[in-house]
């Protein structure tokens, strides 16, 4: 029997770089436990900072790190999980047009493969709008808005200019809300250049389902920012839900109708828009979905060690997990805090299984949330401080400037946030474009033509 542990990590997010980072402290000078992580994309994304790449205030690339300068003895693999065989001990990663695929064999497995964009199953939703989870969500969409700028400038028709430059975004949680913050504020800086467009022509709509916005966070503060979006000119309608979106009409009914004895009918509204942003919620990656694993709403179920329940040695973190906190009786949300904590007690549990110890308990702990709801102001309960406007805004931007791991990327961002106060907003559009392909012939194909 061999004596060398293999610990394969899965994800090269918060929760599995956090992992990692931790596994390789504990075993630094063990040479006996050799640390894989894959993740197919070669660089760590800071999600909170996305609203502000799609409004240019930050640079794209400044909000990632490479995952190879944060790694010290673990083996980096960028590539695609394609399938998982906890029966086997085998992950299989997807090939590329130059290499074939491989598998890799592991004692010990880390889930940790967060979660795409929750469209409920709606595809011509999914076709249709616009979303903001990753970095290419915040580059599309920061190209769609000059652009609907560019062409609202030109337009003499006033029904489509108005439909040009209205702005939907369904979701008022985190995302939703810091994204229609950043949009305003964008809009109305780049306004200057576009000598047509008036204030009054600019509309950005958010959409909620719930009563409120911003669900878990105090409901003062909730009401504080709800206030302050309204003040900046961002309508917000809460207890209103999606009905259907054509691409150029987004159809809109109350979620909750009154409670009455008679039947009373929803309200059904219609908003002219082209563009449609969609962060109403996210749900486990379609790989974990899909496992042999025991899942709960697409989470693999976990105990309290984060151990999956089916397979002990196979731990799941971070958004891809579902576990339930006993003290309120509900699901522990998805957040880059609650993946990074996770991470910590696998890591510890990894350990144990290794050197035969006794296993952590993973306790839901939060430390505070903080929002960004515009310019300069912000939404944040620290350690049960509940704090608003400046002070909290501030607070936001040490605190999550500190979290970033490295040094020359804090600084590139200092520097960004620097340039935003004293230059103008950049709206140059950055066309995307892909090399094209070469086409790939099997050699039997070429056989038959001749
Ligand atoms: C706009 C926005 C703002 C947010 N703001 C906050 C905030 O302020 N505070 C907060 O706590 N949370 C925030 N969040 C939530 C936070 O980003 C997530 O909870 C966190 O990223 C979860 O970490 P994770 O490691 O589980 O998943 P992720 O960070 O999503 O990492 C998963 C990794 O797995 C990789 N992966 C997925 N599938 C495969 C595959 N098949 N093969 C290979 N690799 C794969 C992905 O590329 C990714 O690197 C925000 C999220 C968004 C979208």
């Amino acid at each position: 029997m061999s004596l060398v542990k293999r610990i394969l990590v899965l994800g090269g997010g918060f929760a599995g770089i956090e992992c990692v980072r931790k596994l390789e402290s504990y075993f630094s000078h063990d040479d006996s436990v050799h640390i894989t992580l894959v993740s197919e994309d070669n660089f760590l994304l800071f999600t909170p900072m996305l609203p502000q790449v799609a409004s240019g205030t930050i640079e794209t690339r400044h909000i990632v790190i490479p995952i190879r300068t944060l790694l010290k003895k673990t083996k980096f693999y960028e590539a695609e999980v394609r399938n998982i065989d906890p029966y086997g001990k085998t992950v299989t990663l997807s090939g590329t047009s130059e290499k074939r695929g491989i598998s890799l064999h592991y004692d010990y497995l880390v889930l940790a493969l967060g979660s795409q964009t929750n469209f409920f199953g709606m595809d011509n939703l999914e076709r249709l709008s616009y979303s903001m989870k990753s970095l290419n969500d915040a580059v599309v969409l920061r190209n769609r808005v000059i652009d609907m700028l560019e062409q609202a400038d030109n337009e003499t028709d006033p029904i489509l200019k108005k439909s040009l430059l209205t702005f939907v975004i369904v979701g008022g949680g985190f995302a939703g809300i810091e994204t229609a913050g950043e949009l305003m504020d964008f809009l109305h800086d780049a306004r200057k250049f576009y000598p047509n467009i008036e204030k009054s022509d600019i509309r950005v709509v958010v959409l909620e389902a719930l009563p409120s916005i911003l669900p878990g966070f105090n409901e003062k503060l909730a009401k504080f920012a709800l206030e302050k979006l309204q003040q900046r000119g961002i309508e917000v309608k809460v207890g209103t839900k999606l009905s259907s979106f054509s691409g150029e009409e987004v159809v809109i009914e109350d979620a909750q109708p009154p409670k009455a004895s008679a039947y009373v009918p929803s309200t059904i509204n219609a908003i002219q828009t082209m563009t449609l942003v969609w962060t109403a919620g996210v749900t486990p990656v379609d790989i974990v979905k899909k496992s042999v694993f025991k899942t709960n709403r697409g989470g693999i179920v976990v105990n309290e060690f984060l151990q999956a329940v089916d397979f002990p040695e196979v731990f799941a973190i971070g958004d891809c997990c579902y576990l339930v906190d006993p003290l309120s009786n509900r699901p522990i949300p998805p957040t880059a805090q609650n993946a990074e904590s996770e991470a910590k007690v696998a890591a510890k549990n990894l350990y144990s299984s290794i050197k035969n110890s006794k296993k952590t308990k993973f306790v839901y702990s939060p430390r505070g949330q903080m929002a960004i709801i515009g310019k300069r102001s912000a939404i944040a309960s620290i350690f049960g401080i509940h704090l608003h406007g400046f002070t909290a805004w501030w607070i936001w931007r040490t605190i999550y400037l500190l979290k970033i791991p490295k040094i020359n990327k804090r600084i590139r961002i200092l520097l960004d946030w620097t340039a935003d106060v004293f230059f103008d907003r950049d709206i140059a559009r950055l066309k995307v474009m892909r090399p094209k392909t070469p086409e790939y012939k099997e050699l039997d194909e070429v056989d038959d033509v001749w």
